[in-house]
């Protein structure tokens, strides 16, 4: 339900389609046993081979944890290069935090961080604008403060390149 919702609607933010890979079986070597969490630049790799052209801008959207050797964890990760990207469902659900399932507050935030990501796919940098969509943010107070828009600065950035 979620991704379909994030599939129907991420492309007419960009202007041009998004494929969105979901149900993706992560690959073992993606893996850490210690961290037990998934290495996002190894998913990433894996995306890289899953798709058509060179051209195409993929993000696949996940269960699972996701970390960076530097990082305690991300909540997606992006390759500009290969033009893909992942999101982790993971720490946007709310069942994470000890709460409910609550669709009306997961989604945003799942279309906020995707949006984010493919904005980087389209060269655009972090905008240190806070009601920017494309605003870094780690944390769900953060997401869920800033807006599912691009300010003015990034959105002149984005026309110029889409
Ligand atoms: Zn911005």
């Amino acid at each position: 339900m979620l991704v379909n919702k994030l599939a129907s609607n991420i492309g007419p933010v960009f202007g041009r389609s998004v494929d969105i890979l979901k149900g993706m079986k992560m690959p073992e070597e993606a893996y850490n046993i210690v961290r037990s969490q998934f290495y996002a630049q190894v998913i990433l790799s894996k995306i890289e081979r899953t798709k058509a052209n060179s051209r195409e801008k993929v993000i696949a959207v996940c269960e699972e944890d996701l970390y960076l050797p530097e990082e305690p964890f991300v909540l997606g990760w992006v390759d500009t290069l290969s033009g893909t990207a992942v999101v982790s469902l993971y720490r946007i659900r709310q069942e994470f935090y000890g709460l409910p399932e609550d669709e009306s507050k997961v989604y945003p935030r799942l279309f906020k961080e995707a949006t984010h990501r493919v904005a980087h796919l389209f060269d655009l940098t972090e905008c240190r604008n806070p009601k920017c969509v494309n605003y870094y943010s780690q944390i769900m107070l953060d997401i869920d403060n800033k807006t599912d828009k691009f300010c003015d600065i990034c959105r002149r950035q984005l026309t110029n390149v889409v």
